[in-house]
């Protein structure tokens, strides 16, 4: 109820970085606002595991289809899955979705990681993940 209903979806503003935790149904109406408010054009995404209800919303992210923007989308526990690309080709292919990875306009980039690893989105920027306890296996 407090937070509209949406499944995980958290904007973490670093500087002038924008970092998104986790791609849930809220990651719509933050990518709507973004692609009318942010000063910038490059975003990190960390997919803290696969479970749809933290990727569904990946698919209907706006900056995804704007041209000269840059999405990089982070995860650690998606190498068992093949990794994060395969686990987005995977979201975004028929029969659950109409438009596959290729077909939108954004620079795309995918990084695994390992649990444990201090990974480095941005220049200033460093994170330190960890195993989460999640059934499954999560890292954030
Ligand atoms: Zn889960």
């Amino acid at each position: 109820m407090r937070y509209g209903g949406n499944t995980p979806c958290v904007e973490v503003r670093c500087g002038a970085h924008t970092l998104i935790f986790d791609a849930g149904t809220g990651i719509r109406s933050l990518g709507n606002a973004l692609v009318q408010t942010a000063n910038t054009a490059d975003f990190d995404i960390f997919l803290s595991h696969g479970h749809i209800d933290h990727m569904i919303g990946l698919p209907f992210f706006a900056p995804l289809f704007v041209k000269d923007q840059v999405v990089r989308v982070w995860a650690g526990s998606l190498q068992p899955a093949g990794g994060v690309r395969e686990a987005v080709r995977k979201l975004m292919s028929f029969p659950f979705f109409p438009l596959q990875v290729d077909a939108l306009h954004a620079e795309i980039e995918f990084h695994d990681f390992h649990a444990g690893e201090a990974i480095n989105p941005r220049p200033g920027v460093i994170l330190q993940t960890a195993t989460l306890n999640h059934p499954g296996g999560a890292i954030g």
